[in-house]
């Protein structure tokens, strides 16, 4: 093919794109992340970020990065296994470990990266991966890599314990993977824990949560979706929490048993071949543990916001998807819709991210309204006022 060609052909699909309602743009933020972001002058309130405990610009973290900068320097140089892993790395990976209650953490760059890396490390020919249907990007891409790899991969319905039960019922695997976010990240609802651990149990399976939005929210303290379930911290899991959202820096971690973490450690290719993240980050987080443990406050806050917001919206056109977390929502079902009700809360002043698919199933199109303990009960005042104005009558749905 011609480079001509191609570039036709790609300019093609993105007209195809901006006619379907599809097509993402990006916006610079000239501003730190927080509830009010300053966007080509304007100043918005934002309800995007997955910042949920407003920890990303925190004096305290930002202390601990500036501080951890003069000792530690900026660069790793080097990845974990060769020379790029330092002091305040290894302190963090004993941080995550007693807080989350596993015998071992590892650092991962991103939770990306950590899932692409945990999957085909575990699995391979003669073995099976089972995932949940809605699962993020990045389990679905290990679930690949694990096929790639020989393994038999199968989704389930989203949250349908029974569905699961059968496929392990039938699988001739050897080792079984059962592959779930712990709060899905389009949906805010939580998956059913006990249940999945349960089967894990009963079908010698293990269970790979991936909890990047329960981390720091959740549970007692903020220890996450297992601790907010009070399951034990079982053998069988593997844990994966990611740093970049309420733990406001960047990266991940993933715990489980001293085992499963030195054979990651050995095998898991996007730990190995990849340099290791910032020191200044590492510093950055271990303020964030604090403040994330000694966070009731916080979390307090952002349950009210919560609690308020789905008050606030009852009965309106729009369904609130039933979601107990900081993720909320607004179905809207058509794209260009979405976008209509996205550019007019813009116009207001308040920034909140249309969903679209491939992100989300065709026809589901919804606005994304992500609370943090940062922002202030009037700013949420805000946005239930503009949302129920823009919804039509206020009590009279569709
Ligand atoms: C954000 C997210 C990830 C990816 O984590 P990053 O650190 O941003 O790469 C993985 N899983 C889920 C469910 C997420 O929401």
């Amino acid at each position: 093919m011609t480079r001509q060609a191609i570039w036709d052909e790609l300019r093609d699909e993105l007209a195809a794109l901006d006619r379907a309602g599809l097509r993402r743009r990006r916006r610079t933020l000239e501003s730190p992340c927080g509830p009010l972001a300053r966007v080509a002058g304007r100043e918005l309130v934002s309800f995007c970020s997955n910042d949920y405990l407003g920890l990303a610009s925190d004096p305290a973290l930002i202390d601990a990065a500036v501080a951890g900068a003069r000792r530690w320097g900026v660069g790793s140089g080097a990845s974990h296994l060769v020379s790029g892993h330092l002091a305040p790395h290894e302190a963090l990976e004993a941080r995550l470990a007693a807080f989350t209650g596993f015998a071992r953490a590892l650092l991962f760059s991103t939770g990306y990266m950590a899932n692409l890396g945990i999957v085909p490390a575990l699995v391979g020919r003669g073995d099976a991966v089972f995932a949940d249907k809605l699962n993020h990007a990045s389990l679905i891409d290990a679930a690949q890599l694990a096929k790639a790899q020989g393994a038999d991969s199968q989704r389930y319905a989203h949250g349908d314990l029974a569905a699961l039960e059968r496929q392990l019922a039938a699988s001739p695997a050897r080792r079984k993977l059962i592959l779930t976010d712990a709060v899905f990240s389009m949906d805010g609802d939580l998956a059913p824990l006990p249940g999945l651990l349960a089967l894990a149990e009963r079908f010698d399976a293990w269970l790979v949560v991936d909890d990047a939005h329960g981390f720091g929210v959740l549970g007692p303290q903020g220890r996450g979706s297992l601790a907010h379930f009070n399951l034990p911290v079982s053998e069988r899991v593997v844990y994966m929490g990611t740093l970049g959202k309420a733990a406001g820096a960047a990266g991940a971690f993933v715990a489980a048993s001293e085992t499963v973490i030195e054979w990651l450690l050995q095998r898991a290719r996007t730990y190995i071949f990849t340099t290791g993240s910032s020191p200044i980050v590492a510093c950055a987080l271990l303020a964030a543990l604090d403040e994330i443990e000694g966070g009731d406050a916080r979390r307090a806050h952002l349950w009210q916001l919560t609690a308020q917001l789905r008050d606030g919206l009852a009965n309106t056109r729009w369904r609130l998807l039933p979601s107990p977390t900081a993720i909320q929502p607004v179905l809207i079902g058509d794209n260009h819709e979405a976008l209509r009700v996205a550019d007019a809360l813009l116009e207001r002043g308040l920034w909140v991210p249309a969903i679209r698919p491939p992100t989300v199933p065709k026809g589901t199109a919804r606005l994304r309204v992500c609370l943090s303990a940062a922002h202030t009960a009037a700013q949420v005042a805000r946005l239930v006022d503009a949302l129920r104005e823009l919804a039509g009558a206020a009590g009279d749905p569709a």
